[in-house]
């Protein structure tokens, strides 16, 4: 398994949680930014990519995570 980080999404951090995007597996849903708006947005490929260097709350990016079809959301632990 292992996610991997992607380098135009690199890793975001929330509190204590680290967040992380596949954009080689994401469908373009869009439902991740549904439940994140500041946090998920879809690039010009209509993939998803991270997009603020501070992420929204911890419910939300776990929402997102949960939501995406194609697991393209990593959230877990920081460190
Ligand atoms: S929910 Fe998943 S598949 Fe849909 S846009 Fe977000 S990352 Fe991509």
């Amino acid at each position: 398994m292992g996610a991997l980080t992607c380098e135009r999404s690199p890793a975001r951090w929330s509190s204590a949680l680290r967040v992380r995007v596949t954009p080689e597996t994401c469908a373009g849903t869009g439902v991740c930014a549904f439940y994140a708006t500041n946090t998920f947005e879809l690039d010009e490929e209509g993939k998803v990519r991270l997009m603020a260097e501070h992420v929204g709350a911890a419910d939300d990016l776990r929402n997102a995570a949960e939501a995406c079809p194609t697991h393209s959301i990593h959230v877990g632990p920081s460190g």
